[in-house]
């Protein structure tokens, strides 16, 4: 029983009238809600038809992950003022699928295995669309971190048969070398190996199916790649559509609004050259606040879509209104 409805059988016993025996009702029709909301969420941009598909999601400790450069008392009271739990983040992974007459593309691919059971959902809810993974025409990656790539292969197998895979040059040449040097992220060598064994088995297999960019070059008619260095030495934005009709997919140069817009300067565990990720937040976020850029990003709370307003030293995120048809 709620508190509005304790208030009121209790002044209808104070009233003297009689209360009732039984529920009125004997079900509901808002489902269980431990059912899940929908995965989805479409909108359009240029040519483009699109659709934010959930990943997954799961809790992981709130500090010092997300903030490294900051206390733990400030990054409890940036959740706090956030009106979010102090003690875990909710992290979300989300993908892009756009589909015109000529494409199917999907931007980013889930983490699949690589972060536990919360993740991992893509291929099931593109099949949910009715969209089978071998219509995918081009896979496009902002970059080859474990939760973005691992949905390239599922158990050994390539997930996207018919896709080209864009990453930039950069991003490849770091991911592909025999020796990958993750020593500038501060985590666990566990962890490390995580992200260096996740590259090997998902792009190693994939070499006859990616094709490198070079940052600036459209790639797909209406898709523009845009550098974004810092948070991996490849890592690249895009920028959908035509006009004042625009898109800005800015993977993972920042990560909540809570964090790394509140706190621009604060820098994540996974960057790779915090003080370039740092560069590439500012200057990135301003262009995309300045010019009235929708925006949508990786991490962000589903549906990830929205725009950014900027305040004296940090950004404020605006949800896009919620379509309902
Ligand atoms: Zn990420």
């Amino acid at each position: 029983m709620n508190r509005r409805s304790s208030i009121h059988l209790l002044s209808m016993a104070s009233l003297g009238l009689a209360l009732p025996l039984k529920r009125a009702f004997s079900a509901f029709n808002i489902p269980d809600m431990t059912l899940q909301n929908s995965p989805f969420y479409h909108f359009t941009v240029g040519t483009f038809k699109a659709t934010i598909i959930a990943d997954g999601q799961a809790l992981f400790p709130a500090y010092p992950l997300y903030a490294v450069n900051a206390s733990k008392e400030v990054v409890e009271s940036a959740l706090y003022q956030h009106f979010l739990p102090t003690d875990n983040y909710l992290l979300q992974c989300n993908c892009l699928y756009l589909e015109n007459s000529q494409e199917r593309i999907l931007i980013d691919t889930g983490a699949g295995n690589t972060l536990g059971d919360g993740f991992g959902n893509l291929p099931q809810n593109l099949k949910k669309l009715g969209i089978s993974k071998a219509q995918i025409t081009a896979i496009l990656l902002t970059h080859c971190h474990l939760d973005h790539i691992g949905g390239l292969m599922v158990n050994g197998q390539k997930a996207f048969p018919n896709a080209t895979i864009y990453l930039s040059e950069q991003e490849w040449k770091f991911w592909s070398a025999q020796e990958i040097d993750l020593s500038s992220m501060p985590i666990e060598a566990s962890f490390r190996k995580n992200f260096k064994d996740t590259a090997n088995k998902n792009l190693q297999p994939l070499k006859k199916q990616i094709q490198t960019f070079k940052f600036g070059e459209e790639i797909l008619s209406g898709i523009q790649t845009v550098k974004a260095i810092g948070h991996s030495p490849g890592h690249t934005c895009f920028l959908i559509g035509r006009g004042n009709d625009l898109l800005m997919h800015t993977g993972d140069i920042f990560h909540h609004p809570a964090f790394d817009l509140a706190h621009p300067n604060w820098t994540t565990a996974f960057d790779q050259d915090a003080q370039q990720a740092y560069k590439t937040r500012i200057k990135l976020l301003d262009m995309v606040a300045t010019e009235r850029i929708r925006v949508m990003s990786y991490h962000t709370p589903f549906p990830a879509l929205g725009h950014l307003k900027k305040k004296e030293n940090f950004y404020k995120w605006v949800a896009a209104p919620w379509r309902i048809e």
